[in-house]
């Protein structure tokens, strides 16, 4: 047992890292969409979103907007950068500990970053108020 980010935060197992800090570690995909792709891991175990304290989140996304600029300054090709974070299963959280990958991006990489198109039919203003109701009541 035991989770692979922990292992390689810890150097259990071979692990190629940008930075690191008290917080969190930076770490080359070794599955990279396109060359420089790396994640970002809080270096405590988090599992999900919900157990990721404020101070530790915009840690790691402080960190993604530093790669960010790294990885544009690095010669590395780089049209753009997406930044993903998945949150559970059926947002393809294959790894029990949250990271956020940080994904230079090249013009014809022929890699996706497909969504079904949205409702056929646009909700109406009504439904989108309800919606944004309830979204304010559980933001707190
Ligand atoms: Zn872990």
């Amino acid at each position: 047992m035991g989770c692979i980010i922990c292992k390689l935060i810890s150097e259990e197992i071979e692990v190629t890292k940008v930075y690191e800090d008290d917080v969190v570690v930076a770490v080359m995909d070794i599955q990279p969409i396109n060359p420089g792709h790396l994640f970002i891991a809080p270096k405590r175990h988090i599992e999900s979103i919900s157990e990721l304290d404020e101070e530790v989140g915009s840690h790691v996304f402080k960190t993604a907007t530093r790669m960010t600029n790294a990885l544009r300054r690095s010669g590395l090709k780089c049209d753009g950068v997406n930044l993903l974070l998945a949150d559970g299963g059926s947002a393809g959280q294959e790894i029990p500990h949250i990271h956020l990958h940080v994904i230079p991006r090249i013009r014809m990489d022929g890699s996706g970053f497909k969504f079904r198109k949205g409702s056929i039919r646009p909700p109406d203003r009504k439904e989108l108020e309800r919606i944004a109701g309830l979204l304010r009541r559980a933001f707190g």
